[in-house]
């Protein structure tokens, strides 16, 4: 690892990136967090609750945890014996936005929570920029359990475990799900497009028969973002988060990119 450019993108992140430092009503930068994974604070609360009818809260609550559950047993791959935990997802039942990553790093295995090392950092300022707080938004994964080496997810171990995520998915009826990376996106879509062909629009998620399709949003993993870190990688996802508050009809905070 190359410690002088990680130690760089840190200090620009919390500088000028600032996740995407907002700015205040008076045109001043705000100050954000600085405290590296705790909740951002002078935030706006913006949530809406989902416009999802029938289940309670508590009901979503309580099959997201079975299904938690069914996770932490979970041997149906070879990535379930190499473990140190696994990662079933985390956040509210009730979201109106779902963030999906590949799969778990190293942080996540040793953690047991998605979206805890440098890439989730990132993720919590992109969050935050948008006026958001994490525990307003669901963060999952397509893989439960971190492949060796953070290699590629096998076609096998997608199969046997993107049920759950799909069950995550039926629970929580998101409104938009953020697919992060060429994997989460092609896999939820089902297409072998390329990521710079499906970033930056809307797709269509189908989550059962009978059910409106969920619309989704393909953009840059911020593990992406942090190894390719240049102002219109961070443009665009910006952009990108964008489109999804204005289909939300949720207000986007001024921001600058640095
Ligand atoms: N990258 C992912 O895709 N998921 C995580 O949980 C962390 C990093």
């Amino acid at each position: 690892m190359d410690v002088t450019k990680v130690i760089k993108q840190h200090l620009e992140m919390e500088q000028s990136f600032s996740g995407f430092a907002l700015k205040g009503k008076a045109g001043t930068t705000e100050p954000r967090s600085s405290e590296g994974l705790g909740e951002p604070q002078q935030q706006q609360d913006n949530h809406v609750p989902s416009k999802a009818e029938g289940m309670a809260d508590a009901e979503k609550a309580a099959k997201l945890e079975k299904i938690a559950g069914e996770v932490h047993q979970c041997r149906k791959c070879g990535l379930g014996s190499l473990r140190t935990n696994a990662v079933p997802g985390e956040g509210n039942p009730n979201a109106r936005i779902m963030f999906v990553g590949e799969g778990p790093g190293a942080d996540e295995d040793a953690q047991g929570r998605p979206f805890v090392g440098r890439a989730g950092q990132l993720l919590d300022k992109v969050i935050s920029a948008m006026g958001l707080k994490r525990s307003e938004v669901f963060i999952g994964n397509i893989l439960k359990c971190r492949p060796p080496e953070n290699r590629d997810p096998r076609a096998d171990e997608i199969i046997n475990c993107l049920p759950y995520l799909q069950r995550q998915i039926e629970i929580i009826n998101p409104e938009i799900i953020v697919a992060q990376d060429a994997h989460a996106a092609k896999t939820l879509l089902n297409t072998t497009k390329p990521i710079g062909q499906l970033r930056g629009q809307f797709h269509e998620y189908y989550s059962g028969l009978g059910r409106p399709p969920i619309k989704l949003m393909a953009t840059y993993h911020t593990a992406y973002l942090l190894r390719n870190y240049s102002q219109e990688n961070r443009r665009r996802v910006w952009e990108d988060m964008k489109k999804v508050l204005t289909e939300l009809a949720l207000p986007i905070p001024e921001h600058s990119t640095g």
